[in-house]
Formats: C-alpha cells, structure tokens, sequence
C-alpha cells in the first residue's frame, strides 16, 4: 500500500472488572473456550493493514498468561509488546504510549495509534477500516454509534433534572485512533496538570475527552456497530458469544 502509515493497536486488558462480579478479571472469562481478550486481539492480528499489537495488562503474572495462554497458544503474532498498565484507564494508555514514544520505531511515532478495550471483542475490519480512512481525513477519530434511548441527566439525588437532545448523542467506543503525535501530547499535557483536572472533579473515560479538554483539534465519530458492545456485566457475555457466533 503506497504511502500507507504504520499502524499500532493499543489494547487496553488491565482492568479488574469488577461490575463482573466474578473473580477472575472479565477479560480473562471465557466465550466458547477461549478468553474474551483473545477476540479482539484476533481481529488486529487478521487486519489487512495493522503493522502491531501493544497489549496492556494488570500486572507481571498476566503478562505470561498472555504471552504464553493467548499470544503463542493462538498463534498471535502481532502482538509484539505486553506491558503492565495502571490504576486507571487513562494511566494504562498513558504507559502505552510512552512505551510506543521511547521503546519503539519511528514510523510507529509517525503513524496512527489504535486504542480499543480488551473488553470489545466483536469489533470487525469493517470498523477498523473505516476507523484508518477517517484518520487518514482528520488525524483523530472514534467508533460510536447513535444512542436509541432517551438519556436523562440526574440530580445528586436520582431525580431527573434534564433532557439532552437525543438527535446529538453518541454511545462511545473503541477503536479511537489518532495520529501518534496528536494523541501523545495531549495525554502528556492531561498527566503534567492532573492535580488541577481531578481538583476540579473531571473524570477522564475515553480518549476522545483527553483530546477534548487538552487537545489541538475535535475528533470525528465513526460508525461503529451496535454489536461492537463493551462486555461488562454477566449478560454481556452471552450477547457478545451470539454476536460472535453469528458473524464466525
Ligand atoms: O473500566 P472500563 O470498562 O471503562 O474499561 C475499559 C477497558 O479499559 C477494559 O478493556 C479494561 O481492561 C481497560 N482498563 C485498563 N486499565 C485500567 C482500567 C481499565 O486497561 N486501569
């Protein structure tokens, strides 16, 4: 592919998943005898254009796990570097992203970073393609798709107080990816002014609101799928089995 950017998926497994409520982590729960992380770090491993996979885990003992249980028993050959992350999402990202800015090679730092939860193991190459064209057109952009429900915002004591306009309401997702540099600066401008932001009561969820609140530019929304789910409590597991079942 001419001119094609090196492309690096960032996948995030460090959670503890504790809305499970099981005790293993969730990512490590199993759809048809495999791990949940198994699944998305195949769909990076059969993307057409995906140079690597950077996976990030909750400590040293899953760091083998992974190695030896996932990435060699499946044969997973683009996952090339497993780290340990942090306490909170944004942390692990931001491991991951000093991993890929010292420890990694210059068209890594060129090119686009693909961020995905572990957790979302029906992304298909569709969303990933549409994911690099609109990189390609805006340098930062996320999976989403239009919310069906009406979404109320609460008060502090559960009454509902206000009613967004549903038309302009996005369920976030993964993959959101952005030019390495883009994405790199502002997460190390959110880290060097962390006192000020969480003083203040933000809290950071996704990577789009780091480019929102320390970035140079908007990020675009790309349809994602509503199969694309975020697997989180019991029953997530067995639509996210069915939905894998149906497209295999
Ligand atoms: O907690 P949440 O469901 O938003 O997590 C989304 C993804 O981020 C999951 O795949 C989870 O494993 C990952 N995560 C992480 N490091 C953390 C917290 C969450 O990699 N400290």
């Amino acid at each position: 592919m001419a001119g094609k950017k090196f492309c690096t998926a960032v996948v995030l497994a460090a959670g503890q998943g504790k809305r499970m409520g099981a005790k293993v982590a969730k990512q490590y729960l199993e759809i048809a005898g495999r791990p949940l992380l198994y699944y998305s770090l195949r769909a990076f491993e059969r993307s057409a254009f995906m140079d690597t996979v950077l996976l990030v885990v909750g400590d040293e003992q899953q760091r083998d796990y992974c190695r030896k249980e996932i990435a060699d028993a499946y044969g997973l050959q683009k996952v090339d570097t497993i780290i340990v992350g942090g306490k909170e999402r944004y942390d692990s990202v931001w491991h991951a992203l000093c991993a890929i800015q010292g420890d990694m090679n210059v068209p890594a730092r060129e090119g686009y970073v693909f961020i995905h939860d572990g957790a979302r193991p029906v992304v298909t190459e569709e969303i990933l393609q549409r994911c690099l064209t609109a990189a390609g057109q805006y340098g930062a952009c996320a999976a989403a798709m239009p919310v069906k429900d009406t979404i109320k915002l609460a008060d502090a004591n559960g009454f509902s107080k206000e009613t967004p306009r549903r038309d302009l309401l996005w369920a976030m997702q993964t993959p959101q990816v952005f030019s390495f540099g883009l994405i790199y600066r502002a997460y190390q401008k959110m880290m060097d002014t962390k006192a000020q932001w969480m003083a203040e009561g933000l809290h950071i969820t996704d990577d789009a609101m780091v480019l929102e609140h320390f970035g140079e530019q908007n990020v675009k929304l790309v349809e994602g799928s509503y199969e694309n789910i975020k697997v989180t409590t019991p029953e997530d597991l067995k639509i996210a089995q069915m939905f894998l079942e149906k497209s295999s």
